[in-house]
């Protein structure tokens, strides 16, 4: 006992994976994973996979990360968790300190959800609830970018829009104003980005001019649509964004769960629009990817309307269980420490121009329609038909074609649909990466090579975590 296949036959007996259809796994082999080392993740029968997606976006310095691992040892002696209400403790207080100094000017208070779901929750919620204590309750609908991602639960999905989940959920969902998005892969031939971003502005400012009084809050996921496909935009389309909100009066939420902590090039991304949202959601990176924390940061002027006699019931009585935790929190002081220590934000300058390099002759393949990058996440687009940029239909699934190619060279690429993507741990090597464009090369060679024969009706595209 003790190898993969016996790992795999146990957990299959038991477990339900995330986002995973688990018939698929009649063929699919499950990969038991029984360490991590930097980039690394090593197998029980000692193969290395190279985790180029940072385990779904969370991991920034490496898979057992001595300095982390010393600091939640050292948290460990002390104090595991402690409710948070009623009662406070070091490493949340230091933490709090720390967002409110780096996040841009205005972002002065922090409140503590445990994922970034409940996270997006918490900020749609003290969005409304602001508006409620100031006597306008009609304020209670939320505008979002098609394309767009926010989470799992029924709120974070309502302000989503990628098809196949929010559709099917669509009973439970709330009514939310859809504005299409700035996504730059849709712009004109030899437009820039910034003019379409502009242009695509337009449809917002209307949005605005018609809903404001019925709307609470905008919500975008800043620069990068992740889960959609990692759709790109200018940051010009936040700078406008902010003015029109505040000459609307609807607050602007930032979901940087995905693209905060270095993503984009910038510690955060709204820091590229010099904005400042009404509220910014942070989780992921937040603790280096070790354990699940979310962080949503507000001003001053919503705290305010929150702050009076128990007895007028304005409180924002939200709280889940592990609020705040000491472990957690931990990791994210030594996730700081190391961005500050380490000069992270400028030498990854030096690695998101050797991803670029390393993947430059892929926009002359003739199923790749676009490589795009923004900072440290890059992504190459297949297509069926290049000059048009005829998607594959999903159901080719031809970027599991690339996930299980990937596998046997030893690296875990986790393609969206037909969007294979680098989102690497920020201590990968300039070697490494050139080892990873030779792999999605390959990938994509082999995955567009020859026809699929599916039945489809090529209507939905689900990305979102999902190789297809
Ligand atoms: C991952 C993600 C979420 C959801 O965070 P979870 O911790 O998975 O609940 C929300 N928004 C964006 C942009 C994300 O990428």
């Amino acid at each position: 006992m003790g190898l993969n296949a016996d790992w795999m036959q146990r957990d299959l007996n038991v477990l339900w994976h995330p986002c995973t259809q688990m018939k698929d796994h009649e063929t699919l082999p499950l990969i038991p994973i029984k360490r991590g080392e930097g980039v690394w993740l090593e197998d029980f029968e000692g193969k290395r996979y190279l985790d180029a997606v940072s385990s779904w976006w969370v991991n920034v310095f490496g898979h057992g990360n001595p300095r982390i691992n010393q600091r939640i040892r050292d948290q460990l002696d002390q104090l595991e968790h402690v409710m948070l209400a009623g009662f406070t403790h070091p490493p949340v207080i230091e933490l709090s300190e720390r967002l409110v100094q780096i996040t841009p000017p205005g972002l002065d208070r922090v409140f503590y959800a445990d994922n970034g779901s409940s996270g997006i929750e918490v900020a749609l919620k003290m969005s409304h609830h602001y508006w409620l204590n100031q006597d306008q309750p009609q304020k209670k609908r939320f505008i979002t970018l098609t394309n767009s991602y926010h989470g799992e639960t029924v709120a974070a999905m309502s302000v989503g829009d990628v098809a196949l989940f929010t559709a099917t959920y669509k009973a439970l969902l709330l009514d939310t104003i859809k504005v299409p998005s700035p996504d730059c892969y849709l712009r004109p031939e030899g437009m820039s980005w910034e003019e379409h971003s502009r242009t695509m502005f337009a449809a917002m400012e209307q949005t605005l001019a018609e809903h404001a009084h019925e709307v609470a809050a905008v919500i975008v996921e800043p620069l990068i649509q992740g889960a959609g496909g990692m759709r790109m935009y200018h940051p010009v389309y936040l700078t406008l964004l902010r003015e029109a909100c505040n000459r609307h009066g609807v607050h602007l939420i930032h979901d940087e769960i995905a693209v905060g902590f270095g993503r984009t090039g910038t510690m955060f991304a709204c820091e590229q629009a010099g904005i400042t949202p009404d509220f910014l959601v942070l989780s992921k990176a937040l603790t280096g990817g070790y354990l699940p924390m979310a962080a949503v940061l507000t001003t001053n002027e919503v705290y305010q309307a929150f702050y009076d006699d128990y007895a007028t019931l304005r409180a924002f009585l939200h709280s889940h269980s592990y609020t705040g935790n000491p472990l957690a929190c931990a990791a994210a002081l030594a996730t700081l420490d190391i961005f500050e220590q380490d000069n992270v934000i400028e030498n990854n300058k030096a690695l998101a121009a050797r991803m670029a390099s390393a993947t430059a002759h892929l926009a002359d393949h003739p199923h790749v329609a676009e490589v795009r990058q923004t900072g440290m996440a890059l992504a190459i687009e297949m297509v069926q038909d290049k000059p048009s940029k005829t998607p594959y239909a999903w159901q080719e699934r031809r970027g599991l074609a690339v996930y299980q190619h990937a596998l046997t060279r030893g690296a875990l690429l986790r393609p969206l649909g037909s969007v294979v993507y680098f989102l690497p741990p920020y201590v990968i090597t300039p070697e490494q990466i050139d080892f990873l464009a030779e792999v999605a090369s390959e990938g994509i060679d082999l995955a567009t090579r020859s026809a699929v024969s599916v039945s489809v009706s090529a209507d939905l595209y689900p990305n979102h975590r999902d190789p297809g």
